[in-house]
């Protein structure tokens, strides 16, 4: 293994160690009743280097849905689908300083378009943008990309997630129907709806997050494969949100104390990359008031200024 990933490897239980504690300063997400039952003190780590090594350490192999993480990535199939003016059209590329699942802002811009694809009606909208004639062709694009990306044919989702989210989630219903008042969605709401929440119910471990965060690390090119699975230009978009909307209203903090591009989600995931070299996923479900891995952003923080990873 290279020097870095052998001191890795050495320092990373201690790491998780010191950041375990700050669980019990958060609490896992319940709006989505099925989240609830996550492990309150769980924290998993996995880093996988562009040369395939790679460290874990915690509850690395807890599965968890990618909620929100997934959002990064239907961008991207959005991007693929139709191109950047297309996206754009119905999407903005400004942070909010709001939370994700605001309603505050859309009567604010030209009418109704979404600030940007990281918050939930900007992902919303981008998810009645993936191509397909029927929302199960649009789900299944998307579940077969994300396993090319995540390497691993097996993904699918958690029913029961998606079950307690569609139940419920009458609040991404509003800001839907908001949107399709104002002509930013087109279609049928609830079956946008529908492609939306299947795809933030894909069940995920540490690794497959840290593989699919690799391929972003590697500007699109799987570098276990060869493969080139997102053009350069939607990796650098979709880094970009990471970077500016990818922690939701704690996104500028994210910058300065971690300073890498990162997407987290409900669920307590996060994924993360260092640019060139290593994809890492994180999980963690006890969340702060921001909606972030409590734990899991102590966790990246420590890291980052350990090995002087920050970008900035
Ligand atoms: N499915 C979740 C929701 O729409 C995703 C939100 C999140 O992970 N922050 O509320």
């Amino acid at each position: 293994a290279s020097p870095e990933m052998k001191s890795i490897r050495q320092q990373l239980p201690r790491w998780l160690e010191t950041s375990l504690p700050c669980a019990t300063r958060g609490n896992v997400a319940s709006y989505i009743p099925e989240l609830s039952k996550a492990p309150h003190n769980a924290l998993g780590i996995t880093l996988l280097s562009a040369t395939g090594e790679s460290a874990s350490a915690g509850d690395c192999g807890l599965r968890f849905t990618m909620q929100s993480i997934s959002k990064v990535f239907t961008l991207i199939l959005a991007l693929m689908d139709n191109g950047e003016d297309e996206v754009f059209s119905k999407v903005g590329m400004e942070p909010t300083g709001d939370n994700f699942n605001s309603m505050l802002k859309l009567e604010l811009v030209r009418p109704g378009i979404p600030f940007n694809p990281m918050i939930n009606a900007g992902a919303i909208t981008v998810s009645s943008l993936i191509r397909g004639s029927s929302p199960e062709e649009k789900s299944e694009r998307i579940l077969h990309f994300f396993k090319d990306l995540a390497g691993n044919d097996r993904l699918d989702y958690d029913m029961g997630v998606y079950r307690s989210e569609s139940d419920t989630g009458n609040l991404n219903r509003s800001i839907s129907f908001f949107l399709k008042e104002n002509g930013v969605l087109s279609g049928d709401v609830e079956e946008v709806l529908d492609v939306y929440f299947r795809h933030c119910s894909i069940v995920v471990d540490c690794a497959d997050l840290a593989r699919m965060a690799l391929v972003l690390a590697s500007n699109g090119t799987d570098p276990l494969t060869g493969k080139q699975l997102i053009p350069r230009r939607y990796v650098q978009i979709a880094k970009t949100f990471m970077t500016t909307c990818g922690m939701y209203n704690a996104s500028g903090e994210f910058a300065i104390q971690v300073g890498l591009p990162a997407k987290s989600g409900v669920s307590g995931g996060i994924l993360t990359l260092v640019p060139e070299r290593y994809g890492i996923g994180v999980v963690g479900p006890a969340l702060n008031d921001k909606g972030n891995s409590y734990a899991g952003v102590h966790l990246l923080q420590t890291i980052s200024r350990e090995l002087d990873w920050s970008m900035f």
